[in-house]
């Protein structure tokens, strides 16, 4: 599901996944919503409140190393994983379980 709106996410983000609701300021690409459903993919896995405990910790960790939020949200597993593998749209169907970890 996808929630068009004007607030969510905050800031120069362009779609944020919560718990598995899709909040965009503005229409996604399908590369750009296959993005958000690896998310999904990697939410599941981690029983919802284990992928972002480990997402804010990751990001939290990678910030003290690059003192730049954007730069250290780039380098957050889930997201070297949805930012490698969005522009192919059978990614879903042949990945295998817990693939982000392979992006630490
Ligand atoms: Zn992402």
């Amino acid at each position: 599901m996808t929630i068009l709106n004007r607030f969510i996410p905050f800031g120069t983000f362009k779609a944020i996944n919560l718990c598995g609701i899709i909040f965009t300021k503005m229409p996604l690409l399908p590369r750009e919503v296959n993005h958000e459903v690896i998310h999904t993919r990697q939410l599941l896995e981690l029983a919802v409140f284990g992928f972002y405990l480990w997402y804010v910790m990751e990001w939290g960790i990678r910030y003290i190393k690059y003192r730049n939020l954007k730069q250290a949200y780039y380098q957050i597993c889930f997201e070297r994983e949805a930012y490698a593998n969005e522009s192919d749209l059978t990614y879903l169907k042949k990945r295998k379980p817990f693939a982000a970890f392979k992006y630490l």
